[in-house]
């Protein structure tokens, strides 16, 4: 009797520089679409402080603490990334892992659909480090650490910037002299992964109108906006970095340029100093003196939090306006990411804000979190849509192997 064959899975990572974020989908070789989340979780901390916590699809906690505190005394990712490997193989024993798709949030100029990851690509991809410096270099570890443990594991590598890359040019250039932008400094935008998922489910929410003029607001710990027309992204918020655009958790999002320079020259800030203060001191943490969390924000009567919050809405109907103008109208507005899909005061007051535009909010429907949170006669509709950047990142792995299978 030959062995029973093992059902196949993608593992989905998205390495950060204090957490692992993993999830595990059911997927065929041969078939067209993945198929359930098997489970999913995060390995937080790093070295002997991590843990593992994880949950099956339906929400049932599984086990997996005391195994990443009791053995992860190694104090390195690749440490962390083995005993997870292990425990996966554990928990899904019916189950052969065929593929590893990983979040990876720059892909340059070069990469703009999911590639699968060979070590000329390493290679490219390590040349993009200082253009994300606090997040590309934990992406890339994991991908090495995988390398070296599983070298015939097929990896791939998703990228935040790709969905971006059809933009018109004047969508990504900066009005700086034309060798700057040759050496690679223009808007590349990122959050792809979360707008293209959003792209593929408005067909099913808005029929007709997907293929319209729409906004996406990507409200979570970082945050942005993009415009769509024909599902395609027309303009975003995030420009040559993350740090662009909207107010985040910690970034400080659209800058005159003059403060950096303002900062180095008469604050005598290191170009170390102004980056930490701009991607992990500003936002709705410098600016609250709190909390870079909206939830701890909404629930405080501190004024300050409510002053980050104003700001934090300001911003939105600024960029939105402008994002308008980029598609010359907007038929649809779309909530999603933490805040988004959650915060009901902050929907309410950027569509309060957006009624110059011809969108009208029905309260009721936003209250209860209702797909649809615009009423019926609303000129623009609202929508709020969970975003799936996991699932993105399983369908992207699973098209790279079902096209290798079929060569
Ligand atoms: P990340 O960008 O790290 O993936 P998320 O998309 O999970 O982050 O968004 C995190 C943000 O969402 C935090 O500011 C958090 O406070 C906010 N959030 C989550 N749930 C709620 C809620 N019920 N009300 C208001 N804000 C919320």
């Amino acid at each position: 009797m030959p062995a029973r064959a093992k059902h196949g899975a993608i593992v989905v990572l998205n390495a950060g520089s204090s957490s692992v974020k993993f999830a595990a989908f059911a997927c065929e070789p041969d078939a067209a679409e993945v198929a359930e989340r098997l489970l999913h979780g995060e390995i937080d901390g790093t070295g002997a402080s991590a843990k593992l916590v994880a949950w099956k699809d339906d929400g049932t906690p599984l086990s997996g603490e005391d195994l990443m505190a009791a053995e992860a005394k190694a104090g390195h990712d690749a440490h962390a990334l083995g005993l997870l490997f292990g425990w996966l193989k554990r928990q899904l024993p019916d189950h052969r892992v065929r593929g590893v798709a990983h979040r990876v949030v720059h892909g340059g100029e070069r990469f703009t659909r999911p590639v699968r990851v060979t070590p000329e690509v390493l290679a490219q991809l390590e040349a993009l480090v200082p253009l994300a410096p606090l997040h590309q270099p934990h992406n890339l570890a994991a991908i090495r650490a995988i390398a070296q443990m599983a070298p015939a594991l097929p990896q791939i590598a998703c990228f935040d910037t790709a969905f971006h890359a059809g933009q018109d040019w004047v969508a990504q250039a900066y009005a700086l002299p034309r060798h700057i932008r040759d050496a690679g400094v223009r808007r590349y935008g990122f959050h792809g992964l979360s707008y293209e998922y959003i792209a593929g489910a408005l067909p099913a929410r808005l029929g007709p109108q997907a293929e319209g003029r729409i906004v996406v607001a990507h409200l979570g710990n970082g945050a942005s906006l993009c415009a769509l027309r024909a599902r395609r992204s027309v303009a975003t918020t995030m420009g040559f970095t993350a740090l662009d655009g909207l107010v985040m958790g910690t970034r400080c999002g659209s800058l005159d340029p003059g403060v950096v320079l303002y900062l180095a020259r008469e604050m005598h800030l290191s170009p170390a100093g102004i980056e930490k203060l701009l991607y992990q001191e500003s936002g709705l943490l410098g600016v609250s003196e709190i909390s870079s969390d909206m939830r701890t924000l909404e629930d405080s009567a501190d004024p300050r939090a409510a002053a980050a919050i104003d700001l934090f809405v300001h911003r939105i109907g600024r960029e939105l306006g402008s994002l308008a103008a980029a598609l010359g109208g907007i038929d649809a507005l779309v909530f999603t990411a933490g805040i988004g899909e959650h915060s009901r005061t902050v929907r309410q007051r950027v569509c309060e804000g957006a009624a110059w535009l011809g969108l009208e909010l029905d309260e009721a429907a936003n209250q209860a979190h209702a797909a649809r949170i615009s009423t019926p006669g609303s000129r623009v509709s609202a929508w709020v849509i969970p975003t799936n950047e996991e699932l993105m990142l399983a369908r992207h792995a699973q098209a790279l192997l079902a096209a290798k299978n079929n060569r």
